[in-house]
């Protein structure tokens, strides 16, 4: 019996008491490896004695102060700390309490920052086909996860989507990466000049994209023409890092190894690592100066943004992956990943494409690998993965809908920062099993 409104009202979920490092124990004593950190967010694990610690310090001085009333000490130093590793030029963070949160906040802070500077008729956005960016209606609407957001289609704000990068089903045979990335970017100069420059408010991506299509990068050189692209028409560039920043890719940002800064950044997940509820949109000083010289108000708000235990731990986990090392450890454990997910499966029949960066990796699922056709989707082969990954005492997070949003099946690791090399071969065996028997039950192989 529960009275909670489940996501799903068909599942009975098991009860976490527990969780210690990598592991979250159930009420019934079952180990679970925590593969996906959640849905990348638990980047240091669970129960982290420092953050603990930080926490708890905190609890015992302030839990919360409205906005409107005080700023914090310990909201100020996550800022200063933020600003201080950004991308060039940004100067100012908004705390909000997560991803869809800060999409938003990112959106409208857009459209007023072109009200501030006298260009009120700009209210076109432009995004990424198979992404996500959140489930408020913002959020939703900017992004283009079918599933997630047909049902609603009629509420949302109109939005115009182009091509994302997807070098497995998107570049043409023969075609190098650097001309596939031209590509793209043509498309989106085209799809700014059928709206008007002058119309267009920003471009919003994600730096690599996660849940929708799960972990695909962009080829060498895309960003920076777009970034150039939009600076030709002074529309602002917004980079949703909520899954793939804050170290997940090796760099704190994602877009550092892009080469582009953006005018807008938005972050969560890996932040506050899990232990509470917290996004921030990074801003540009230029936008900032503009709202300053303007009106002097943003025109927004919550309730528990800046909430101090919130801000508290994600300074501890910011603090703990800085003094352990822990991005240049993404890196070395990102490539023992690839090298064990690549011994495992880069002969598996029913695996067209291992894709990813860092600690971030896609496993795309195929019928077969030649024509790269996927398995039809009446099997919901994602959701048995996810069942059968449970039963093996694995976390992952397994999405239908890769390839258009109705069709293929992907699996996203996010594993934590502080997982062993042991830990990630036990993740890849555990993972072998629950595929391969998930494969068998919707009998792809013939
Ligand atoms: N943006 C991206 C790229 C995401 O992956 C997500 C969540 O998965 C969100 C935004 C929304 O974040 P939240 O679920 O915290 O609202």
């Amino acid at each position: 019996m529960t009275n909670i409104f489940h996501r799903s009202l068909a599942h009975d979920y098991p009860t976490a008491v527990s969780g210690q490092g990598i592991v979250i124990r159930d009420s019934e004593g079952r180990d679970y490896i925590d593969a996906s950190g959640g849905a990348a967010v638990s980047c240091l694990g669970h129960s982290h004695p420092d953050v603990l610690k930080a926490m708890h310090a905190q609890l015992d001085s302030l839990a919360y102060a409205h906005t409107s009333f005080f700023t914090t000490q310990v909201a100020e130093d996550l800022a200063a700390m933020l600003v201080e590793d950004a991308p060039a030029g940004m100067s100012h963070v908004y705390f909000l309490s997560g991803g869809s949160e800060a999409i938003e906040t990112a959106l409208k802070m857009a459209r007023q920052y072109f009200v501030e500077i006298g260009q009120p008729q700009r209210r076109h956005f432009i995004a990424r086909r198979q992404s996500y960016h959140g489930n408020t209606l913002g959020a939703l609407a900017i992004g283009h996860n079918a599933a997630r957001r047909i049902q609603y289609a009629p509420l949302l704000i109109e939005t115009h989507h182009v091509s994302a990068p997807f070098d497995y089903r998107g570049r043409a045979p023969g075609e190098t990466p650097e001309a596939y990335g031209e590509r793209l970017a043509a498309e989106l100069e085209a799809e700014i000049a059928r709206l008007g420059p002058d119309s267009v408010i920003a471009f919003i991506a994600e730096t690599v994209g996660g849940a929708t299509a799960g972990a695909i990068t962009a080829p060498p050189g895309y960003f920076r023409a777009v970034r150039e692209i939009c600076d030709r028409h002074g529309i602002l560039l917004i980079l949703d890092e909520v899954m793939c920043g804050m170290g997940r890719t090796g760099t704190l940002h994602a877009c550092e190894q892009e080469g582009v800064v953006p005018d807008l950044l938005t972050i969560a997940k890996g932040l506050g690592g899990g232990y509470q509820p917290i996004g921030a949109v990074l801003a540009q000083g230029r936008l900032v100066d503009a709202f300053r010289q303007g009106s002097g108000l943003f025109q927004h708000g919550h309730t528990y943004l800046g909430h101090a235990v919130a801000c508290a731990a994600a300074l501890a986990v910011q603090r703990v992956i800085q003094r352990d090392g822990l991005l240049a450890q993404v890196c070395a454990r990102g490539q023992q990943l690839q090298g064990l997910l690549q011994q495992a499966f880069a002969d598996h029949p029913h695996v067209g494409d291992l894709r990813g960066r860092g600690l971030f990796w896609g496993i795309e699922l195929v019928a077969d690998r030649a024509s790269k056709q996927w398995i039809d989707p009446a099997h919901k082969l994602h959701v048995r993965i996810k069942r059968e990954a449970m039963a093996e005492g694995l976390m992952i997070y397994p999405m239908g809908g890769t390839v258009d949003g109705t069709c293929g099946d992907h699996i996203l690791l996010a594993p934590p920062f502080i997982s062993t090399p042991d830990d990630l071969a036990q993740i890849v065996e555990r993972l072998k099993r629950a595929l391969n028997r998930s494969l068998a039950a919707v009998s792809v192989y013939s």
